[in-house]
């Protein structure tokens, strides 16, 4: 038996016809863009975080680059991130002008060092991005205490909708929450997506302009860096259908992590078990020979990936550099790192095969 990686037609399959009523509903209502779909499902999406405002825009990585812009990042100021977290914030900091400084990560959780990120603000800094990698939370409120008072928080909440610390969910813990509703994130869209929370009024106001041409009033421009990036009404009606799956299916991932490092145990794979507050995005583990470890497991039928092979700072046209801590563990996991199979629709069959090649090869 072969254990796909992921497969969102499992997903499609168990809803289909809540789905298919959603999306016919769409079609024959004639109203496609920002619709009572789109009004219906930033409300309900901003009641799950707990949030004060939720704002639809096309993509995560739209929703990086205008989160950014809401809280004051413009061409020349500086953006912080973590180095090992796939290039998305970095894309969107660079789209702005902005430079980026790449900070290290926590060698065990592959997090954002706190101490790291402070070390790289300046008085150029703009933001710093904390991403939610593998559907991990990060301690935000370390983070905040650590950097200068003030220093902008951007969560990049693109793996990590639902997940939550004891302070509240990821997305409501720093200035600006962004997700991405890609096809397998654990909230996936029919196509792309993409969301922002806000703390403040006035930056869920910022970002609402943003997303539609900078327009303060129908065309009217009043505010410089808009563009156009919309959540569709087709994407929001089949948004509020899984919406409501979310949290059993974050459960589910979180019970075959768990699986997994039980498996690992004694093993050369390093692979944390999913604290109650994750949402197991990714099961991720770091193994001294990834590659090897890697060819084992397709030859017992395993797909892995790797997330990511690539540190921010060494990507070819990225132009990102490290600050003052350097970013050695980040680049370092780049080429231990490997992704086993996690995704809410796995039977428990095909995870104990996942378990038992891992106990076999790792
Ligand atoms: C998927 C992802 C993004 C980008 O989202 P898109 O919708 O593909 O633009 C950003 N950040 C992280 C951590 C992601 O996993």
């Amino acid at each position: 038996m072969a254990v796909p990686f992921n497969e969102t037609a499992r997903e499609y399959r168990d809803l289909q016809s809540e789905l298919e009523a959603a999306v016919l509903g769409v079609l024959r209502g004639g109203h496609y863009v920002h619709g009572a779909e789109h009004a219906a499902f930033e409300r309900e999406l901003a009641d799950f975080l707990g949030a004060g405002h939720v704002v639809g825009v096309g993509n995560g990585t739209d929703a990086l680059e205008i989160g950014l812009r809401a809280v004051g990042t413009t061409a020349g100021r500086e953006v912080v991130t973590a180095g090992n977290a796939g290039g998305y914030a970095a894309a969107a900091a660079r789209a702005i002008g902005a430079r980026v400084v790449v900070a290290d990560v926590d060698p065990d959780s592959l997090l954002l060092d706190p101490h790291s990120a402070a070390a790289a603000c300046t008085d150029r800094t703009a933001a710093v991005v904390v991403t939610h990698l593998y559907g991990r939370a990060a301690d935000v409120a370390a983070l905040r205490a650590a950097l200068p008072p003030g220093t902008p928080v951007v969560e990049d909440c693109a793996q990590a909708i639902g997940a939550e610390v004891p302070e509240g969910r990821c997305g409501t813990l720093g200035d600006v929450g962004t997700f991405s509703f890609y096809p397998t994130k654990n909230l996936g869209a029919l196509g792309d997506g993409g969301a922002v929370s806000c703390r403040s009024a006035d930056v869920a106001s910022a970002v609402r302009e943003l997303r539609q041409y900078g327009w303060s009033e129908r065309y009217v421009v009043g505010r410089p860096g808009g563009r156009n990036s919309r959540l569709d009404e087709v994407q929001a009606a089949a948004l509020r259908v899984k919406l409501r799956r979310v949290a059993g299916w974050n459960a589910r991932r979180r019970e075959i992590g768990a699986a997994y490092a039980a498996a690992a145990e004694g093993t050369g794979l390093r692979l944390p078990a999913p604290a109650g507050g994750d949402v197991g995005h990714l099961a991720v583990g770091r193994h001294p020979r990834r590659d090897e470890l890697a060819r084992r497991l397709a030859e017992l039928g395993v797909a892995t990936a790797v997330h990511y092979p690539v540190a921010d700072h060494r990507q070819p046209a990225l132009d990102a550099a490290p600050g003052p801590t350097g970013a050695a563990e980040a680049e370092r996991s780049c080429a231990e790192v490997i992704s086993l199979p996690c995704f809410a629709y796995l039977t428990d069959a095909e995870v104990e095969q996942v378990c038992d090649a891992v106990r076999r090869s790792a």
